[in-house]
């Protein structure tokens, strides 16, 4: 493979790769024993990741949430590989292009080689996002990055983003990594910190679209 690792372990290899319109993340784990690999998000212009992922035995697709600038490329991907698509059980109504093969619940683990997905149902950015933790990294798509939360629709959505945030991913050991969907990646410890920032200083939660923890 040509691409660097942007993580190495001594089970798993991450492979990062940034495309599409609004510069997207995608990702791709290799288990180390097996050479079995999983991607996570299928963002526009996938070339990279296809060739990355073509010297793996792709077997399994994840989407983080039904937002079409991560699954403009779903349709390239899966017609070069023999993979099973999964997205959150909420998402998979509606889901552009075409039906997921499977429908992802809260809590679930997947596997693909040797290495164990915990799926995290998220709510707040869509109904049905949902993160995955893989040993010490967590992939949070447009759910929760360095700088805060990911973008609400509403503040009923708000809140309920900032209610999966706290009590489902800052709970987490504090030295996990996250990879989100744009963007450069976090600790949780950093983000657990920026929130608490947060929780002292925000007078209402009657608010909405992008916000910070630290504005
Ligand atoms: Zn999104």
């Amino acid at each position: 493979m040509n691409s660097k690792p942007e993580f190495v372990d001594k089970n798993i290899s991450l492979y990062k790769f940034v495309s599409g319109p609004y510069d997207n993340n995608a990702y791709l784990i290799v288990c180390k024993q097996t050479n079995k690999s999983v991607i996570i998000d299928a963002p526009g212009d996938p070339h990279e990741l296809i060739s990355a992922a073509q010297s793996t035995d792709t077997e399994m697709m994840l989407i983080t949430h039904n937002h079409w600038d991560h699954l403009l490329g779903y349709e390239e991907i899966t017609s070069k590989f023999a993979l099973r698509t999964g997205i959150g059980l909420k998402d998979a109504p509606g889901m552009m292009p075409r039906k997921p093969d499977f429908q992802i619940r809260d809590c679930e683990t997947l596997s693909v080689g040797k290495i164990d997905i915990k799926a995290i149902h998220t709510p707040g950015h869509t109904e049905g996002s949902t993160c995955f933790l893989v040993n010490n990294i967590l992939f949070t798509g447009d759910t929760l990055f360095p700088g805060g939360p990911g973008k609400s629709q509403s503040s009923d959505a708000f809140k309920t983003i900032i209610e999966s945030i706290s009590t489902k991913l800052l709970v987490l050991k504090p030295t996990i990594v996250f990879y989100p969907g744009h963007g450069l990646h976090g600790t949780i410890r950093n983000a657990k910190d920026d929130y608490s920032v947060f929780e002292k200083n925000c007078s209402s939660y009657e608010i909405q679209g992008d916000i910070e923890w630290l504005s």
